[in-house]
């Protein structure tokens, strides 16, 4: 008979990962948590106000005020040369009735945080990478790279785009590379932005602005990859003086304040996100552009979801650990449908060239603009409501 070690694995030591590996630990779980030192994470999480509340009260971080900045309102201005332009758009936050749509995180500052929240019991960190995984007698068996194994019935895959837990629980994932990628670094503007997060959007994609505190931003561009690495092989002048002319010289003479890094897009998504005593969070189970920023949003989502399904199951059947897979997958199925479609179809047509495409983007922003209850439906699926 297979020995179990833990309650839970949780494979990943992403955002999602240790968000999974801390919340189920902190639910009484005994977890084992399997993440191989990684290099710092430089990207910063637009994270919305539903999301910013389910950390505090999950006791994942406590004031977002002592590790983030507030986003008050977004503005989109189309920088493009097409024939048929959409409006400068601005959403503020107190049209929806809050004082913000959510904070900035830098994405190391979070994880500082998360692992700070860990309980002293229950959670045992280990890390290394899993090369296997398999279930033997109602167990997920994972091997490590040293060559042993652990044990526990309920598996979470936090492993990201490239989940090997997915493939050798075998569910079935679609995933599409695009030729866009984003180029991410911190700038000193010499205008501030106050909380305000500026969008440009460019034929390939959207040049934006997040408020990082005082005259700092954190800057997410997304254009061709080739572009990018381009632009970034250039040299740190030559770089600069791209993103002067591309920020259209709105917050006067720019500072390079980190160096900067090119992320690969995709679009990626599973048939269910839980089965069999296995479920997927984060990365493993949904990946596309960081457009509306949704992707850790969902992570978070998915995390909270767990902790429900875990709390819904009757933990003395010996099938606890497929209870909660099924239930986890029938409380995400929804949301991630409908995010990934948004969020897909959204990408694409701020890339099309095709005028129909124009012109459904032009008039959607001029609707949006114009008419109060186009907008709040707008804001609650940029917040992630999950009753759109
Ligand atoms: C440019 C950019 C900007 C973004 N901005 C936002 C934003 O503003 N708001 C927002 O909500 N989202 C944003 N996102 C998305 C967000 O960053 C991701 O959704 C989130 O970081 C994914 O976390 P994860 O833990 O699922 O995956 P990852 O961070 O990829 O973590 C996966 C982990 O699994 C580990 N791993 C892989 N294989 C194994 C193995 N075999 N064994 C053990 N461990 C393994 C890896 O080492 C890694 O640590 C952005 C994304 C990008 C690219």
């Amino acid at each position: 008979m297979t020995e179990k070690d833990a309650d839970i694995i949780v494979v990943g030591g992403g955002l999602a990962g240790l968000a999974a590996a801390v919340s189920t630990a902190r639910a009484g779980y005994s977890v084992i948590h399997l993440a191989p030192n990684a290099p710092s994470d430089r990207r910063t999480s637009a994270l919305m106000m539903p999301s910013v509340n389910f950390l505090v009260s999950s006791g994942l971080i406590e004031e977002p005020a002592e590790h983030g900045h507030p986003l008050t309102a977004i503005r989109i201005i189309d920088a493009t040369n097409r024939l048929i332009r959409a409006p400068e758009t601005l959403f503020d936050a107190r049209e929806a009735g809050l004082p913000a749509f959510g904070w900035n995180f830098a994405n190391a500052r979070l994880l500082e945080r998360f692992q700070a929240a860990a309980p002293s019991n229950g959670l045992i960190t280990r890390y290394e990478s899993v090369t296997a995984y398999c279930r033997e007698d109602g167990i997920g068996v994972v091997t490590l790279s040293d060559g042993s194994t652990v044990g526990a019935p309920l598996v979470v895959g936090a492993d990201g785009k490239k989940s090997l837990i997915r493939a050798q629980a075998r569910i079935a994932a679609r995933e599409h590379n695009f030729e866009e990628a984003a180029l991410v670094c911190d700038l000193e503007l010499s205008r501030s932005i106050g909380s305000t997060s500026i969008e440009l959007h460019y034929p390939h994609g959207p040049f934006t602005l997040v408020p990082a505190g005082g005259k700092r931003a954190n800057l997410v561009w997304i254009d061709e990859g080739k572009v990018l690495r381009d632009a970034q092989a250039s040299g740190p002048e030559a770089l600069l003086s791209t993103f002067q002319q591309k920020s259209q010289n709105l917050f006067g003479a720019l500072k390079l304040a980190s160096p900067s890094v090119v992320f690969p897009l995709s679009v990626l998504s599973v048939a269910q996100a839980g089965s069999g005593g296995t479920v997927l969070v984060g990365e493993s189970a949904h990946a596309f552009p960081p457009i509306g920023a949704q992707g850790l949003n969902l992570g978070l989502r998915d995390v909270a979801d767990l902790v429900a399904s875990l709390a819904a199951a009757d933990k003395t059947a010996l099938d606890w650990p497929d209870q909660v897979s099924a239930d986890y997958s029938d409380r995400r199925a929804g949301d991630l449908a409908r995010t990934g479609t948004v969020v897909d179809a959204l990408f694409r047509s701020l890339l099309a060239e095709m005028l129909p495409t124009q012109m459904m983007r032009a008039g959607g922003l001029w609707a949006l603009k114009l008419l109060p209850p186009l907008r709040r439906q707008a804001f609650s699926l940029g917040m992630g409501k999950r009753s759109a």
